[in-house]
């Protein structure tokens, strides 16, 4: 008896956790599925967890999927064929591979008066010592582009003055990145929105600023030391980098890994999904998501299982706090087709406290994905 290729997907966010399991549910093949700790995070959760209104544990659960062998470990090299867990190499006909994106070390963790974070693990050490800035300057700074969610750290700056503001606090919060206008590849009407959200909150937002990168671990945003203009805490959005398992498929300009329309990357039998690999979709979970299904499918055709749909165009969806408990949202089509060639149409529905109800909804469905049955 001969038994079910095996198909290896490594990484639980929205895009391993979609090719887990269209590959599971379309049929035929052993799935394996790698996670470290057997946990997933869930990102959107970071700006609470930052202003200290919520817990990193209310946003990370645990795998588990029927059907799916989830392996608690984290994938340590790939290979054509195969990827290595704790020094052991396991054969697989094909390998998806959704490690997202790396963040750099920013300064030091616990001392200093920058903090670097992107993800609700992160935002909670960061967490007391954004607390415990009384008065003075925040400086919320996007270190490079690309990174994840592109309207959040918009949406960090205004929790933060609004938050202030609510407890009685003489805090100014700035905004500073290298974008000359916030998420151009959009178009105008987003990014003026997102200025007229930061002003109503009374954030300034200072466009076009280089960051040097090699100096932020250190915890300074410039060579040189008196660079923070008078900022009382510098909150660093990292720059993002690629999974050292995918150290070899990316080259030196860009983090993200070049794919065929199929996600397959220039190894053969590997595919890269989700925020690592790159595409024309905003760095967001349903494009994420819809790339993982991409790629499976693929995998199914390939091993001769021609019964997959092929998942339809993705519709990115992003939360943008505005602070004090209201949500805006920003949904994005492609009427006439993908991009490039297609031009998105963006729809923005304006900030209100309605909005948070949609926020948390989202995040159980997130939750449900993760742990069957519940
Ligand atoms: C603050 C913030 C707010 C956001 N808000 C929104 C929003 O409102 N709407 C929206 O659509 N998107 C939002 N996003 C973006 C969205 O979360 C990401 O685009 C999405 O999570 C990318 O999915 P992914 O599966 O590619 O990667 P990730 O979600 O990053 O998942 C990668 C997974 O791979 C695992 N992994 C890494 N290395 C290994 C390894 N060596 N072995 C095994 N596993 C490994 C990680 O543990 C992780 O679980 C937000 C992101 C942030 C940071």
């Amino acid at each position: 008896m001969t038994s079910a290729p095996l198909v290896a997907v490594v990484g639980a966010g929205p895009a391993g956790l979609a090719a887990a399991r269209q590959l599971r549910d379309q049929g035929g093949v052993q799935v394996v599925l790698v996670v470290p700790e057997g946990r997933s995070e869930y990102l959107p959760g970071t700006l609470a967890v930052a202003t200290g209104d919520a817990r990193a544990a209310q946003y990370r659960t645990r795998v588990e999927l029927a059907g799916v062998e989830v392996i608690r470990a984290r994938v340590e090299a790939i290979e054509p064929g195969a990827i290595r867990i704790e020094g052991s190499w396991l054969r697989a006909h094909a390998v998806i591979a959704a490690p997202g994106l790396t963040l750099d070390p920013v300064g030091s963790a616990t001392s200093g008066e920058i903090v670097g974070f992107w993800d609700p693990s992160g935002a909670e050490v960061a967490a007391p010592r954004i607390g415990a800035v009384e008065q003075g300057v925040v400086d919320v700074v996007i270190s490079s582009l690309p990174y994840r969610c592109p309207p959040a750290p918009y949406g960090l700056a205004m929790r933060l003055a609004r938050r202030a503001r609510r407890l009685g606090k003489q805090l100014q919060v700035r905004l500073v990145t290298p974008e000359v206008h916030p998420l151009a590849a959009l178009g105008h009407v987003l990014g003026d929105e997102l200025l007229a959200g930061c002003q109503d909150a009374g954030v300034e937002v200072r466009l076009g600023h280089e960051i040097d990168l090699d100096a932020l671990a250190e915890g300074a945003i410039a060579a040189g030391t008196s660079d923070r203009d008078g900022a009382d805490l510098t909150v660093v959005i990292p720059r993002h980098r690629a999974s050292p398992l995918l150290a070899d498929l990316v080259g030196a300009n860009s983090p993200l890994v070049g794919v065929d329309a199929r996600f397959a990357t220039e190894m053969a039998g590997v595919f890269v999904v989700g925020d690592a690999a790159a595409g024309p979709y905003p760095r967001a979970a349903d494009p994420a998501a819809w790339s993982g299904s991409v790629a499976a499918t693929a995998v199914l055709s390939e091993l001769g299982f021609d019964h997959a749909r092929t998942p339809g165009a993705p519709a990115p969806d992003c939360f943008v706090d505005h602070g004090d408990g209201a949500y805006g949202r920003i949904r994005i089509t492609y009427p006439d087709g993908p991009p490039p060639r297609g031009q998105p149409a963006v729809a923005i529905e304006p900030a209100a406290p309605a909005l948070a109800t949609d926020f948390e909804e989202a995040h159980r469905r997130w939750h449900a994905l993760r742990v069957e049955g519940q």
